[in-house]
């Protein structure tokens, strides 16, 4: 991936920071956009400064397009383009429908899937003209099998998955491929502040008796950012120890 231009959404933390290192390890210059601390996305980039590539943080809320697409100005300023996209910045705010306010359901559709939305229009006409690249959306079994208390987030990983599929034929003439990868559980901060009782309850039914590690999502995403995966638009690949077979 020498040469390459990666832009990660989310990288801060957990699965974003796992796939921007494996593919700085793998020679790709580096952007991370998170709207959480700067920081730790600062930390990440160093990190991948240390494995010998260009690497950049910037402070950017997904849901909001002029901050995308000031953002996305910044790093093509800064690196030169971007070649690989991944979005992977998302929430949880998991309730029984019951129970779900109008706002939890927005909050969420607005980052997980407006928001990767927003990511590859800010990026299309850019991927247009170079007729070549990559787009790697961070879906969820969520969002294929469905999750009780999870209406708004299978709603919007289920979105994702729709969205990617769109993407991969609008951009499949012009070289770029477009697919998802639909993650179990895997340890993040995000799945620590689930209800542990419930997740001990989940490893049961996990094939493969362990949860996922970021770096499991990362293998595949830098294999999907590869050459080698340029027959592959418009799929979704699971990452759940066999959890959700299909
Ligand atoms: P995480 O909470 O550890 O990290 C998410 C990152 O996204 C954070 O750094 C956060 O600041 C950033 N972010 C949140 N809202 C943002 C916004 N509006 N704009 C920009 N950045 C924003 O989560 P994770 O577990 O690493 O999850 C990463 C992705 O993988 C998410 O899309 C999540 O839905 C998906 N996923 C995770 C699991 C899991 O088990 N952890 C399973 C399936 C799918």
């Amino acid at each position: 991936m020498q040469g390459k231009i990666a832009l990660v959404t989310g990288g801060a933390r957990g699965i974003g920071r796992a796939i921007a290192l494996r593919l700085a390890g793998e020679g790709a210059d580096i952007a991370i956009l998170d709207a959480g601390s700067l920081e730790l996305s600062e930390q990440t980039a160093q990190e991948a400064r240390a494995l010998g590539v260009r690497a950049m943080a910037v402070r950017c809320d997904i849901t909001d397009y002029d901050q995308v697409v000031e953002a996305v100005g910044k790093v093509k300023e800064a690196l030169g383009g971007v070649d690989i996209l991944v979005n992977n910045a998302g929430i949880t705010r998991d309730k029984l429908a019951l129970r779900m306010s109008p706002e939890d359901f927005d909050a969420v559709l607005s980052v997980n899937l407006k928001g990767t939305f927003l990511m590859i229009k800010a990026l299309y006409a850019d991927f247009m003209k170079k007729r070549a690249g990559r787009i790697i959306n961070i879906a969820s079994i969520s969002g294929l099998m469905g999750n009780a208390g999870q209406a708004n987030y299978s709603a919007s990983k289920a979105g994702v998955v729709g969205l990617t599929k769109t993407i991969a034929r609008e951009l499949a003439s012009r070289g770029v491929t477009c697919n998802a990868i639909a993650p179990g559980f895997i340890e993040t901060p995000m799945t620590a502040s689930m209800n542990q009782d419930a997740l001990q309850e989940a490893l049961k039914s996990i094939p493969l008796r362990r949860m996922g590690k970021p770096e499991d999502v990362a293998a595949v995403a830098a294999f999907l950012a590869s050459d080698g995966a340029g027959y592959i638009t418009g799929s979704v690949i699971n990452v759940d120890g066999g959890f959700f077979m299909r």
